[in-house]
């Protein structure tokens, strides 16, 4: 397989086959984010991603998931998923669901029409980095998407049929932004309708423009209680009408939690307040990764 550069993919995909119908991030601006600083966005052609998937066939005899990466795939066209989705059956027809990373504004560019035939062409799910609820924590950031551009393209998405899993990062909004972080993103999952949101804790690597403010002072992290201060923000403030599954189970967490919104939100909560008591609940700094 012929990788180029640092691949990511998220926790649940981690016994995927991964190809890169993309290289880089399209958007590639987040001043958090480190993951594709060092790459050019650009598309792979369609002859460079079959002759990938034609090689994995050689090797796999028995391939379940595919994910497309890199960090925002979903930025191809509806025509281009088409043509890959269409490769994927015919190389791959055990294959039950290909998953891709994508921004909102991704999603917002496709009609319901292009996202159904997406659905039925066998993409199975979208991973959308919402980060947080705040439209103040979006703009500095620069995410360049507001918290409705986000609830909108999740719940078109979801009515399309297809299931998006949102992250959200604790700790994004720093002490001076943190109960709007929480209480904004609380409110974001209460009203976007995602089968799925994933918890991130903050993490800066050296170089990225948020790490530079830290060390300026301009940036304020915030303490491992107050991370759990923010979670209990968040759960409090998330009023699910339909099921949602949460769950933390990201390397860069110290707490695990897991559970489905809005049945165990009381049993979560319960977990978060007795974390704040027992360190022995949280994952040693050292074992935390990006
Ligand atoms: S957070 Fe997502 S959208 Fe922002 S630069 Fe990173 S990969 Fe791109």
């Amino acid at each position: 397989m012929r990788y180029e550069g640092s691949v990511y993919r998220p926790p649940s995909e981690a016994r995927s086959l991964i190809i890169q119908v993309t290289i880089g991030c399209s958007h590639n601006t987040c001043t958090f984010c480190p993951m594709y600083s060092d790459k050019k966005f650009r598309v792979r052609s369609f002859e460079e991603v079959f002759a990938d998937l034609k090689e994995a066939r050689r090797s796999q005899a028995h391939v379940e998931r595919i994910f497309f990466a890199d960090g925002d795939a979903l930025c191809l066209t509806t025509d281009k998923l088409l043509s890959l989705l269409g490769a994927v059956r015919a190389i791959f027809p055990e294959c039950t669901r290909v998953s891709v990373y994508g921004r909102a504004d991704n999603i917002l560019r496709k009609s319901d029409d292009e996202l159904r035939q997406l659905r039925d062409a066998g993409l199975g799910i979208i991973y959308v980095g919402a980060e947080s609820g705040s439209a103040e924590v979006l703009r500095r950031v620069h995410k360049s998407e507001t918290p409705e551009d986000i609830i909108k393209a999740v719940q078109r998405a979801e009515n399309a049929g297809i299931p998006v899993s949102v992250t959200f990062i604790s700790g994004l909004g720093g002490r001076e932004l943190m109960e709007e972080h929480a209480v904004e993103t609380g409110k974001m999952i209460s009203q976007m309708g995602a089968s799925y949101v994933g918890l991130l804790t903050l993490m800066l690597a050296p170089g990225t423009p948020m790490n530079e403010d830290v060390i300026s002072g301009k940036f304020e992290q915030l303490t491992m209680d107050e991370v759990l201060k923010e979670l209990e923000l968040i759960l409090n403030n998330a009023d699910c009408k339909k099921d949602c599954v949460i769950r933390s189970n990201h390397a860069s967490n110290r707490l695990v939690i897991k559970g489905t919104l809005p049945h165990d939100r009381e049993r979560l909560l319960a977990q978060v307040h007795k974390a704040m008591h027992d360190e022995k609940m949280l994952r040693p700094d050292r074992f935390r990764g990006f």
